[in-house]
């Protein structure tokens, strides 16, 4: 049998799905549910190139390519396993993995390189915050300089996408997280920042701190985060929100999709698009209707992630 990665990021799609590795070699982030009970693996050489083999018996044809699970690049062979893949299916242009930050700020530049030769062109990173009492209240295992450092090393050979998650502070460290993850993204220099905001899932570390150590976001917290974060981001990326998380919705629908588009450039029209929905959001909260996070939605089963 193929063996798919039970995960891909959303762009990822339609491409082909190649496990390297199971599961995380970390698997101690507090807010994720990913690969919990799941016991981190390197796949055998021979059977990743098999499936690598037989992938058009199981995938639409496609020119991408994704590598999973969650942190591929430590895999011994990854540079011969890409180097197989460009080999049998010369079509694909665009091959991706998600990697730990801690991996690519300790990883030789030779090895990126070869990566890069190989025809690894994109990776996508969890950074979460830029905040170091925040990277550390969630177990991130990583510092804000070891996602400077990965950041500067990886841009220099691939397209970098930096995951980062508004409401992982709770209330109380709203401000301070949104502007030091800020920092980080203006000194990482990532191609694209797709933002998440933290729901919070059953049976996860992160459950029992809330309302003790963080207190979630309301919808405006949420916008208000949001709006700081834009404002504070100086370097030239494409920033998005396109995961549901990030929506706000009363009882008949969504009423905020998040905003998407280049900084610098479209700000001012993001933040317009965040001010709007802050206006709108007074109004109806002010009628009593009360508007909806992902973690309200999550709870009433009318979301799953
Ligand atoms: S967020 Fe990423 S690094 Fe952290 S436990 Fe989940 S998969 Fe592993």
């Amino acid at each position: 049998m193929y063996d798919f990665p039970p995960f891909r990021p959303p762009s990822e799609a339609g491409s082909y799905l190649i496990r390297v590795v199971r599961g995380c070699n970390w698997n101690r982030c507090a807010f994720c549910a990913m690969y919990k009970g799941l016991r981190f693996e390197l796949r055998r050489k021979e059977d990743v190139l098999r499936d690598i083999d037989r992938i058009s018996n199981y995938f639409p044809h496609s020119r991408t390519a994704f590598l999973g699970d969650s942190n591929p690049l430590i895999h011994p062979d990854i540079v011969e396993i890409v180097e197989y893949l460009k080999k049998k299916r010369p079509e694909i242009d665009r091959i991706t993995a998600y990697a730990r930050i801690k991996t690519i700020s300790k990883m030789p530049e030779e090895r990126l390189r070869a990566l890069k030769d190989a025809g690894l062109t994109r990776l996508h990173m969890g950074l979460e915050s830029g905040d170091r009492e925040v990277l550390k209240l969630v177990s991130k295992g990583i510092e804000p300089e070891d996602a400077i450092e990965a950041g500067k090393k990886a841009t220099k050979y691939f397209e970098v996408t930096y995951y980062i998650m508004t409401g992982l502070g709770g209330r109380e460290r709203s401000r301070k997280h949104a502007i030091n993850t800020a920092e980080v993204i203006n000194r990482a220099k990532p191609t694209f920042v797709r933002v998440r905001n933290l729901t919070v899932i059953e049976g996860t570390p992160i459950e029992n701190m809330i309302g003790r150590e963080i207190t979630l976001l309301d919808a405006m917290g949420q916008l208000e985060e949001l709006r700081t974060l834009i404002e504070r981001i100086k370097v030239e990326t494409f920033f998005t929100c396109d995961h549901v998380s990030n929506y706000l919705f009363t009882r008949s629908g969504a009423i905020f999709y998040g905003v998407h588009g280049k900084l610098p450039d479209e700000r001012e029209s993001m933040l317009e698009q965040i001010e709007d929905t802050m206006k709108t959001v007074e109004v109806l909260e002010k009628s009593g209707e009360r508007v909806l996070t992902s973690n309200d939605m999550y709870k009433l089963g009318l979301i799953t992630l």
